[in-house]
C-alpha cells in the first residue's frame, strides 16, 4: 500500500488489492455507525420554510461523530435513551440567519455555519432534535463520506515528435513536456483518453494508456470521522458481516 495523501478530511493510496475487496470496502463504509439528527420536534415555527423543511436540513447537517450505543443493540430496546441518543437545543430569533452552531448540546456541528433558515424580525424558531447512530443504507445523512476507486493508468509514450498537443489536451494538465513527454501525479489520471485522441488526430500515435492491476483507493470524509477511520471501520464492518456468515 503507498499512501499518497493522508489528511483527516482526504486518504488517497495505491494498491494491488482485488477489485471485490476493493468495491467491498467501499460499501462497508456505509455500515458504519454515524451520528446524524433522526427526530425533531418543533414547538415554534414562524420562518417562511415548513417544518418538515426545516427538520430535513437539520438531518442533513454532519455532527462530529460520538461513541453511542446502536439503537438496536441498546438496553433500552429501541426506544431511545442517553446511551443511544443526544439531545439538541435550538432556540432563535430574528432578524437573522439560524446558523448549524445554533444547535446547543452534547453533540458538535463539523461546520459551523451551515444555513438553517432565515428569520425576519420578531420571527422565532424553537426545536429539539434527537441525534443518534445510523448506517448509510440506512439513509444518506449516516454516510461518512465519498469513497471510490479506479485502476491506476499504465502510460506509455514512444516515437514522440514533441508537438506538445497533449500537454494541451490534457484536462487534469498532468503531461509535461521539456526534451521528452514526462506524466506527473499519474495517479491523477482517470483514463480519459483526451491525450491519446489528439496524438492520433496529429497523425502519430505515440500515447497507449492501458488500466493496470493497481488500484488507487480515495476516501473523502464529510468530517464526522476522519479518513483514515473511515477505512479502518470500514473493514471492521466487513470482519462483522463475514462473522455473521460464517456463524449462520
Ligand atoms: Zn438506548
Amino acid at each position: 500500500m503507498k499512501i499518497i495523501q493522508k489528511d483527516k478530511e482526504k486518504a488517497v493510496f495505491i494498491s494491488e488489492i482485488d477489485e471485490s475487496l476493493a468495491n467491498a470496502i467501499r460499501r462497508s463504509a456505509n455500515e458504519i455507525g454515524i451520528l446524524a439528527v433522526d427526530e425533531v420536534e418543533i414547538s415554534k415555527n414562524d420562518s417562511v420554510l415548513y417544518d418538515e423543511i426545516i427538520a430535513h436540513r437539520i438531518g442533513l447537517i454532519p455532527l462530529k461523530n460520538e461513541k453511542l450505543k446502536l439503537r438496536e443493540d441498546c438496553d433500552c430496546k429501541g426506544k431511545g435513551c442517553m446511551k443511544c441518543m443526544i439531545q439538541l437545543k435550538l432556540s432563535a430569533k430574528g432578524p437573522g440567519t439560524v446558523y448549524s452552531k445554533d444547535l446547543k448540546g452534547k453533540a458538535e456541528a463539523v461546520y459551523e455555519k451551515i444555513p438553517i433558515v432565515i428569520l425576519q424580525d420578531g420571527q422565532e424558531l424553537e426545536l429539539v432534535a434527537f441525534a443518534r447512530l445510523g448506517k448509510g443504507i440506512e439513509h444518506a445523512k449516516f454516510s461518512p463520506g465519498l469513497v471510490y476507486y479506479r485502476n491506476f493508468a499504465d502510460i506509455e509514450i514512444k516515437n514522440c515528435n514533441g508537438c506538445k498537443e497533449c500537454v494541451e489536451a490534457c484536462p487534469l494538465g498532468l503531461i509535461k513536456l521539456e526534451k521528452k513527454p514526462e506524466i506527473e501525479n499519474i495517479w491523477k489520471c482517470d483514463l480519459c483518453e483526451a491525450c491519446v485522441e489528439i496524438c492520433r488526430k496529429k497523425g502519430n500515435d505515440s500515447i497507449t494508456i492501458k488500466p493496470s492491476s493497481e488500484i488507487v483507493f480515495f476516501i473523502e470524509s464529510w468530517g464526522m470521522i476522519e479518513a483514515k477511520e473511515i477505512l479502518s471501520e470500514a473493514v471492521d464492518a466487513i470482519k462483522e458481516n463475514l462473522k455473521i456468515i460464517s456463524k449462520a
